[in-house]
């Protein structure tokens, strides 16, 4: 009798979970009101906890292996300095945008949900160069891990790539499979982690509406609506511009050919799980060769995720505008160089831009329980910002193509 409801609820999808997950832990929050608090914070935790447990390995490994992604292929020098540079300048764009609209919107002001957050002044006003700098270069590497200081870590791992890939071909192979296969290990242990997902967000989730009422999803609905502003603007104005101020191509022209990719981006949450499709929109559509996607994709959806920069901007200055924690220059700086790194250090796969989040938030000092607050509605800005991402990715290739005069006939003329 119970296995065709077993059947049928092994159908339903993570993502349909998860909104269940939602309207659960909003009607228990709701109706239990503080009796359910204390389970709720111990099912919460413990999502949290398994993301915090797994944040040093991912980053580690994810780092390292993708800056040896780029040692290790040919035509490194021109080629990895263009692509760099565009992949850096698309995504500074993307988080400067973020920056002005949160700055502007200002969804997190005035949300009176009686959170307070006990964080020291010096966490964030310190901030002149010279401290910013001390956090970015350790001291004592082990040290960091522990306590969980993610920027030296970063630091660390970039050099470690570099010159891993200057070691003799037998030790270099050796080591690039190593940190290639810790980096495999470390995403599906995360993609293990998401499945708990809706337990973690109806514990959340009920804590929230159980201590704050449904306040939290007014002020949700605004930053729901900066991400989503900023997440457009990039995808339709910032990228189209960059392609036709860098390669004169038309960009309508190259959204059709991508299509399926950014569809594909949108339903599936991964730009990695969307790569082999990608590849084949920019070569069999976009006419790009090989040379150039096989090269500039594979690290884009590493490495390149404007929409998660962006979204991790707004997501981490909306968390201090709940708090009441006012972010001085140097700390929305920090947010900004933050935001960067943590999209270069984010897996292709779903919810991997939230794992990140702490990143953001443990460099300015504010309370990791914040992402408790922007959980419910991550799941939809995921899809738009992964295909933000893939999107990205693509217009990067085509300009890196163009300039290497790799580029051949595409397969849809904006006239047809
Ligand atoms: N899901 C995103 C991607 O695969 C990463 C993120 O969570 O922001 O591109």
């Amino acid at each position: 009798m119970f296995r065709p409801v077993l059947n049928q609820l092994k159908r339903v999808s993570l993502t349909a979970w998860i909104f269940i997950g939602i309207i659960l832990g909003i009607l228990s929050g709701i109706t239990l009101g503080e009796t359910i608090i204390p389970v709720a914070t111990i099912i919460g935790d413990l999502f949290l906890r398994l993301l915090k447990m797994i944040i040093i390995p991912l980053i580690f490994t994810s780092i390292t292996s993708g800056v040896l992604g780029i040692g290790t292929s040919k035509n490194l020098g021109r080629l990895g300095l263009k692509t760099m540079a565009y992949y850096i300048a698309s995504s500074l764009i993307a988080i400067l945008t973020g920056l002005l609209l949160v700055n502007i919107i200002k969804p997190g002001v005035g949300a009176e949900l009686g959170l307070t957050a006990d964080v020291s002044a010096s966490d964030i006003t310190a901030g002149s160069l010279g401290d910013i700098l001390y956090r970015i270069v350790p001291d004592n590497l082990i040290y960091s891990m522990t306590n969980g200081e993610i920027l030296p870590i970063i630091f660390f791992c970039l050099i470690l790539g570099v010159f891993i890939s200057k070691l003799n071909n037998r030790h270099r192979i050796l080591m690039t499979d190593i940190f290639n296969a810790g980096f495999e290990v470390m995403m599906s242990i995360t993609h293990f982690i998401i499945w708990f997902a809706p337990l973690g967000v109806f514990g959340l989730i009920a804590k929230i509406t159980a201590t704050t009422g449904l306040e939290v999803f007014r002020s949700l609905g605004m930053y729901f609506i900066t991400v989503l502003a900023g997440l457009l603007i990039h995808y339709l104005v910032s990228l189209p511009l960059f392609v036709i101020i860098l390669s004169k191509e038309n960009p309508v022209r190259h959204l059709k050919n991508m299509g399926i990719a950014l569809l594909t981006a949108f339903t599936t949450s991964s730009s990695s799980a969307t790569l082999p499709l990608t590849l084949e929109c920019a070569e069999e559509n976009a006419g790009i060769s090989n040379k150039i996607s096989s090269f500039v994709l594979p690290l884009g959806a590493t490495v390149n995720m404007d929409g998660t920069a962006l979204y991790e901007c707004v997501a981490a200055m909306f968390i201090a505008q709940v708090y009441g924690i006012e972010l001085n220059f140097a700390a929305q700086f920090t947010v900004v160089i933050t935001a960067l790194l943590a999209s270069i250090g984010t897996a292709g796969i779903p919810m991997a831009g939230l794992v990140m989040m702490t990143i953001i938030l443990k460099a300015v000092g504010l309370p990791l329980e914040g992402i408790g607050l922007i959980l419910a509605v991550d799941r939809i800005l995921d899809m738009i910002r992964t295909s933000t991402n893939v999107w990205s990715d693509s217009c990067g290739t085509l300009i890196i193509a163009k300039s290497e005069g790799e580029l051949k006939e595409s397969r849809f003329d904006i006239n047809h």
